[in-house]
């Protein structure tokens, strides 16, 4: 009981969705005296359902979460995993299965209404008793409804995409991922160099185009659904591993991580159409201008704002419903390098 107390202490202390995932495998691994065990997202890209694990323990070792650079890819397609698969499609609580090593697998899906983007995989060498299943049971509901108290920190309550504070946070951990691999080259790093361009993370802030003339002809109500539904097309325009933040009023902040400059001038072009294109109840057509830059890991993540905040202003002054590089600006003599000074004061 005082091991339990502990875990619960020790879940309940973070502020960090991470750290949370930590603490909680941790606890469930002791718990039932397992072998390994992971947390799984669970994510659904273009209709097909992906497993893809985010933190493991195995054995006596630490925690651990899996590397950034291995969260790129989609995961594995629901099929390789049949019990779980027929678990979500019930929305069951739980299912557990015996493989051929005779192993005891427990799927638990943590319930967020009729979704459950994240699961917990419990392996084990015994089969588990029900007092342990009970206990368990009830760390996953004390997780569930941590994990939603953090979203609901984390979140505009207009749109529901990460708030400004989330921003400041996440961006604060690129630059450090990315100072990471500035120092240590990926292994496969030099190949992907020579075989054409280098990946690398970016941010791209989106203003909605003459908004207030949106505001003053229909009325605030529809203004917020226009934001509503741009916060909608932005989810669906972006990757999954992509974070897309309402930074304010009716401007977002994109983070996209690990990608050419070829990809993310797709990726946002494509973003920009999908608005242009858009049919907007009662008020008909609207656009979005967008400014992009690269992060480069040295730099105050107030410089690197206030870059894609010069290409947005070049798109604005320059017939809006544009997508803007700022580097590409620069090279062109388009636009002239800030001083970190001015920089500050644009903020
Ligand atoms: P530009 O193309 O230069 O960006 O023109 P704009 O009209 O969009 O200019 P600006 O960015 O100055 O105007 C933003 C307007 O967005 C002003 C403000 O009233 C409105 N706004 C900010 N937050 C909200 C919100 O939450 N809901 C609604 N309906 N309007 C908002
Ligand atoms: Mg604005
Ligand atoms: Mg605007």
């Amino acid at each position: 009981m005082d091991s339990l107390l502990k875990h619960m202490v020790d879940m309940t202390g973070h502020r960090d969705h991470a750290m949370l995932d930590i603490s909680v495998i941790s606890a469930v691994h002791e718990l039932a005296r397992a072998c390994r065990t992971r947390i799984l997202t669970v994510a659904t890209l273009r209709g097909h359902i992906f497993v893809r694990p985010r933190s493991e323990i195995v054995g006596d070792g630490a925690a651990a979460m899996i590397e950034l650079s291995d969260l790129q890819q989609p995961g594995e397609p629901i099929d390789h995993y049949p019990v779980l698969a027929g678990c979500l499609a019930r929305h069951d609580t739980s299912a557990a299965m015996q493989g051929d090593d005779g192993e005891h697998t427990l799927w638990l899906p943590i319930w967020l209404g009729d979704k459950a983007d994240t699961c917990l995989e419990i392996v084990s060498p015994a089969p588990y008793d029900p007092a342990a299943i009970q206990m368990i049971g009830g760390v996953v509901s004390v997780y569930r409804n941590f994990q939603n108290l953090l979203d609901y920190s984390e979140r505009d309550s207009l749109t529901g995409l990460l708030n400004r504070k989330t921003f400041d946070d996440q961006l604060a951990k690129m630059l450090a991922a990315s100072a990471d691999q500035d120092v240590l080259p990926l292994p496969d790093d030099q190949e992907r160099r020579s075989h054409g361009e280098q990946e690398r993370q970016w941010l791209a802030v989106v203003d909605v185009d003459h908004f207030k003339h949106v505001n003053d002809r229909f009325g605030h109500l529809y203004g917020d659904e226009v934001l509503i539904l741009i916060s909608n097309l932005l989810n669906t325009s972006f990757r999954a591993q992509d974070r897309v933040f309402r930074f304010g009023g009716e401007e977002f902040v994109v983070l996209l991580r690990s990608t050419t400059l070829d990809n993310t001038r797709k990726i946002i072009e494509r973003f920009r159409q999908n608005v242009a294109s858009h049919d907007f109840p009662q008020v008909g057509k609207v656009t979005v201008s967008v400014g992009f830059v690269s992060i480069t890991a040295f730099e105050p993540p107030v410089i690197v704002l206030g870059r894609a905040d010069q290409a947005l202003y070049y798109a604005k002054s320059h017939g809006r419903n544009l997508v803007c590089h700022y580097d590409e600006l620069l090279s062109e003599g388009l636009l002239h390098s800030t001083a970190s000074n001015d920089t500050a004061e644009f903020f």
